[in-house]
């Protein structure tokens, strides 16, 4: 197996549990294919093997701190274990992720489960080249009716991969249902956004179906989701979203739930929400779940704004009683950023709230404690008094 040598800062971050060693953190490899290698230091001293990238600024993932062989057998066992994991906190889900990159500690290896459909993407050079052999691991263990890949995703570009996506075994499919607490949701798993759904917010629409009451309005609602979980809960429920295409699906979901309160507009959130602020409309329950205003560290002060400007609308047209479930995605946005936006706004929007549950991605994406990248995802839920 090919070794690749690390520098004194390469030691530090695997001491710190991080598993990605940056470029210049590694001697230059000269002439290594892309897979898995032996990392050392410079005094030959053994720390582990890891996927080897010849582009991207991450050259090694970790894989383990063990000498055995990183083969088929051993990534077979990390899926069981993965597996092993989601029968206890995503026990009776029909759609979750199944494995979750550095969560599970398969770094660059996203699969998601969809009942009998699994999609799959490969982020790095080395997970690549084990594509064939998941695909293998999942037929073996699954004898699934599809397995898609994913794969047409910019972060490919960093590693120097083609960005495609297709079936990779079993037959072609259309949009699949898949039954999530209690409700029916249509995805279409080769067009949809990510591998279809938004699975990382699961927990987060049953907990704010608890909550939720009167006339809500779902904020981004993408393919409904939010929103049809807490139609059997509420009088009426507005879902909105910019995109048509997402908004035909919802429909369709709701169609086989038999719903007859939810209706979709589709527009700019932003524009809505500070409409039905001017038209004095007001709601009992409202939810925010925008895509990411800060994918970048030098975006974070406007993604603030962002974050500011639409939880305050959002408190301003809230009843008395009222919950506000609001939601960042942005790694670079931690949860006291924007337990301090929220708090500007409420003051600006003169509303006394209280924080009934601070909340994060559902447990089948799991956090590695020492790989803060792995948390970012987070939801509160509030309270208006
Ligand atoms: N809440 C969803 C996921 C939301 S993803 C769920 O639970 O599944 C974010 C969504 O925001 C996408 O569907 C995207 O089309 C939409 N979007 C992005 N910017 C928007 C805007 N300014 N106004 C309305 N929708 C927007």
């Amino acid at each position: 197996m090919p070794t690749v040598t690390i520098t004194a800062r390469g030691i530090e971050r695997l001491n710190s549990g991080h598993l990605w060693i940056y470029r210049s953190d590694v001697l230059p490899p000269g002439g290594i294919e892309p897979g898995v290698v032996r990392v050392i230091d410079k005094k030959h001293h053994f720390w582990g093997q890891a996927l080897y990238s010849d582009q991207s600024q991450i050259t090694l993932r970790l894989l383990t701190r063990d000498d055995r062989p990183f083969d088929a057998a051993f990534l077979a066992e990390r899926i069981r274990t993965a597996a092993a994991f989601r029968q206890q906190v995503a026990k009776g889900a029909q759609a979750y992720r199944l494995v979750a990159s550095e969560g599970d500690l398969l770094p660059s290896l996203i699969i998601d489960r969809y009942g009998d459909c699994f999609v799959i993407q490969t982020l790095s050079q080395g997970m690549e080249r084990f594509k064939s052999t998941v695909v293998e691991i999942l037929q073996k263990e699954y004898a699934p009716r599809a397995i898609l890949e994913r794969n047409d995703v910019a972060v490919r570009a960093l590693e120097g991969l083609p960005e495609q996506s297709g079936v990779l075994a079993g037959e072609e499919i259309g949009e699949v249902v898949v039954e999530e607490n209690g409700v029916k949701m249509c995805f279409d798993l080769l067009h949809g956004q990510k591998t279809g759904g938004f699975l990382d917010q699961r927990e987060n629409r049953a907990a704010a179906a608890s909550y939720a009451h009167g006339c809500a309005l779902d904020c981004f609602t993408y393919t409904g989701g939010f929103a049809l979980a807490l139609a059997p809960h509420c009088d009426t429920v507005v879902g909105v979203d910019s995109s048509a295409d997402a908004l035909g699906q919802a429909e369709r979901s709701k169609g086989l739930n038999g719903f007859t309160n939810v209706e979709w507009k589709e527009t700019n959130c932003f524009d809505l929400l500070k409409a039905a602020d001017l038209e004095k409309q007001r709601f009992d329950t409202v939810v925010l779940d925008p895509p990411a205003f800060a994918r970048q560290k030098t975006n974070l002060e406007s993604a603030l704004r962002g974050y500011k400007e639409l939880n305050l609308r959002a408190l301003k047209i809230l009843n008395p009683g009222g919950y506000l479930v609001t939601c960042s995605c942005s790694f670079h946005v931690t949860e006291a950023d924007l337990l301090e936006v929220i708090a500007n706004a409420a003051l600006d929007a003169h509303r006394t709230v209280t924080v009934v549950e601070r909340r994060t991605q559902s447990r089948d994406h799991p956090i590695l404690l020492t790989v803060p990248e792995t948390h970012y995802l987070k939801c509160l839920i509030l309270r208006v008094l």
